[in-house]
């Protein structure tokens, strides 16, 4: 049972550079520029994909898509529950890396 919780805070509360990171060569190329987050966008393959810091959210100033975790797997070829199944258990690491840190 996925709550709407749960996927609140897979889409907000894990960073997509978490999630880019954890996919390893299996995500897409992605890289720091002038303080912003992109990676090259699945809709359009341009590196424009650009995740705004404040809600998570990846716009992509190329073709005009946004993405979130969930999208962003879906993307991959995952199905919606893989996608969940695969990206809740790195929300359960990243926030207890946080919970430590502070
Ligand atoms: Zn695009």
């Amino acid at each position: 049972m996925i709550s709407d919780e749960l996927l609140r805070a897979i889409r907000n509360d894990l960073p997509m550079r978490v999630t880019i990171r954890r996919l390893g060569r299996q995500g897409p190329p992605a890289k720091q520029v002038e303080g912003y987050y992109r990676f090259l966008c699945p809709g359009c393959g341009e590196l424009r994909a650009t995740v705004n810091p404040r809600n998570n959210l990846a716009h992509c100033f190329s073709c005009g898509q946004n993405f979130n975790n969930i999208d962003l797997l879906m993307s991959l070829g995952y199905d919606f529950l893989a996608a969940v199944e695969c990206l809740e258990p790195w929300l359960q690491t990243h926030q207890e890396h946080r919970t430590r840190q502070e």
